[in-house]
């Protein structure tokens, strides 16, 4: 039984149009060319390791609501036009990102640049800023948890090392 935080970490992405399989697929385009017949199954797999980390919860809760507060107005001047035009010497939502990439090792953040740069599938929408919606923060977020569960799934892959005896 998932906890009140896990649980709605899970709710307002979904309710941001994030859903695991897009993430699953973000993990699966990143990493179908170093693991041949690579799964869906096995990319949602690592998703909801990554997800299961009370860290990541705090940092989807935390940079939503940044960005909920920022889509009405809610903020301050100068922050409310920095966030909502995700100015790009602002920084501090890639620095939450790698507070989640940051938990899985430092394939994790080659991964984080890669995807960021590439910008496929979910991430692309949430960085169309034709929307009216504001993702300054969950755009980071998500490239972070691909990136991390990306990680995890290549650290399965590594051979176990032999042990002399
Ligand atoms: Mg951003």
């Amino acid at each position: 039984m998932e906890d009140i935080i896990a649980q709605t970490a899970r709710r307002w992405l979904k309710e941001r149009g994030v859903t695991v399989d897009d993430i699953a697929e973000l993990v699966l385009f990143l990493q179908k060319e170093y693991i041949p017949g690579l799964t869906m199954e096995e990319c949602r797999k690592n998703v909801e390791a990554v997800l299961s980390k009370r860290e990541v919860q705090n940092a989807i809760l935390t940079g939503i609501q940044i960005d909920r507060l920022t889509e009405k107005g809610m903020l301050e001047e100068p922050l409310q036009d920095m966030l909502k035009r995700d100015e790009g010497l602002y920084g501090v939502d890639e620095i939450i990102a790698f507070s989640i990439v940051n938990v899985y090792g430092s394939i994790g953040f080659t991964n984080y640049g890669y995807i960021d740069k590439m910008k496929p599938g979910i991430l692309k929408r949430l960085n169309d800023k034709s929307t009216g919606e504001v993702h300054t923060f969950l755009d980071d977020i998500v490239g972070a948890i691909a990136a991390s569960a990306s990680s995890r799934l290549a650290h399965s892959q590594a051979p176990t090392p032999l042990v002399d005896d």
